[in-house]
């Protein structure tokens, strides 16, 4: 991925198409600090923006042009036209871009064209959404360029569409929604029934606090076909327990809810899992509102043993990085994103952070795992303009 400023990225699009942008704006990528597998289950989220962003340099066309390019991916500009984009017609990158511009004309939006130029720094396939930093800041600018009024919940809506339509990858509203909507030094509570969030301090740094990403650079091969399995689980929970979601059984009446799901074990274990996550998410809200921050550490760590025992979507990689860390000192971790590879977030005092990478690496290392990738996460700013 490359790292260019904002300018730099005006400047390619200039040697590319000729003319200087109409603009540039950036979306960052994210990492989800707690609530798991939830967002399908019409529950809550908390992710915060990363300080990793795509940027995108733009200018309007009205010849029905869309032009398409990344600083990312070898090969040069591709050129489609807006009227023949298909739903999952492209399997390739350009999908995330013309899927945002099919969504916004299928939402009656008259988009007439674009040249885009795209860069990144969301690392691609790490779990940490770089599809969604690159459809937001499309999006973004679109909205911008063409005057349509989109709030930022509204544009992560269509970028939703556009992954689940166009792109054909069956994702929930998080990522979209972090991507648009987060702030610097917040992470943000979101309700994914309907859309309605919060902004939760979570200023690390002030706290002599770190949040640490590390990247296990592994990704197993059955992840998509499991997360299938997942969902149907919920869903079959959800059907056997008379919920429209597995949202709808509370927290205190879970016990009961287990009994009623008499001998199906696997579903008791999803249902156990997606029912206490959305609790932790609210302990982790009520832990932050309070100023009590290095107390949400348990609470990950926590959050961790469910992914691993009840919804079975964790790895000997991610859970080597729990497990190293806490043991170094860390005040908890837990896997991010959907598992079976990709990160995990570590949180630990500004002091520890040496002796807990350090743990971490050894410890992959002697399981002759492939050597992780660690790098520190400040919450950072959402979508916006910045040329
Ligand atoms: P994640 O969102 O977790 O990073 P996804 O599989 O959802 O993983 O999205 C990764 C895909 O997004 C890549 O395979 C690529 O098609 C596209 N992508 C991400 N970043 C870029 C970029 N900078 N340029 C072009 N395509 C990108
Ligand atoms: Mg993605």
């Amino acid at each position: 991925m490359s790292v260019d400023t904002a300018a730099a990225v005006a400047e390619r699009f200039k040697e590319l198409y000729g003319a200087e942008p109409e603009g540039v704006w950036a979306a960052p990528g994210r990492v989800n600090l707690i609530g798991e597998h939830t967002d399908y289950n019409d529950g809550f989220v908390m992710p915060f923006a990363l300080p990793h962003t795509a940027l995108a340099a733009v200018s309007r066309r009205e010849d029905g042009v869309l032009r398409l390019h990344s600083a990312d991916v070898e090969g040069g500009v591709v050129e489609l036209r807006v009227e023949e984009l298909e739903p999952e017609s492209d399997r390739n990158w350009t999908a995330y871009p013309s899927g945002v511009v099919w969504a916004l004309r299928a939402a009656g939006h008259a988009v007439t064209g674009a040249d885009i130029h795209l860069s990144s720094t969301v690392p691609a396939g790490a779990g940490l959404s770089s599809s969604a930093a690159l459809e937001v800041v499309v999006a973004l600018a679109l909205n911008d360029l063409y005057d349509l009024g989109q709030k930022g919940w509204q544009l992560a809506r269509l970028c939703q569409r556009a992954e689940n339509m166009y792109v054909g990858a069956p994702v929930g509203i998080m990522d979209q929604t972090a991507s648009a909507c987060c702030e610097a030094g917040h992470a943000l509570f979101l309700d994914t029934r309907d859309l309605s969030q919060k902004q939760i301090p979570f200023d690390l740094a002030a706290l002599g606090l770190r949040l640490l990403v590390v990247d296990t650079q592994v990704k197993h091969s059955h992840s998509e076909g499991e997360y299938g399995k997942r969902r149907a689980g919920c869903e079959k929970g959800a059907a056997l327990l008379g919920v429209n979601a597995l949202r709808d059984v509370a927290y205190d009446d879970l016990d009961a809810a287990l009994d009623r799901l008499g001998d199906d074990e696997e579903v008791r274990r999803l249902v156990r899992h997606v029912v206490t996550e959305d609790q932790r998410v609210e302990r982790v809200v009520a832990l932050l509102e309070s100023g009590e921050t290095r107390a949400i550490g348990p609470v990950l760590t926590e959050g961790h043993a469910s992914l691993r025992d009840d919804f079975q979507v964790s790895c000997p990689e991610l859970d080597l990085v729990v497990r190293a860390a806490n043991t170094a000192g860390a005040l908890g971790a837990r896997m991010t994103g959907g598992g079976f590879g990709g990160s995990a977030i570590v949180l630990a005092e500004a002091t520890d952070v040496e002796t807990v990478t350090k743990a971490v690496e050894e410890a992959f290392a002697a399981a002759g795992f492939t050597a992780p990738r660690v790098f520190e996460a400040v919450p950072a700013a959402g979508a916006r303009r910045v040329g």
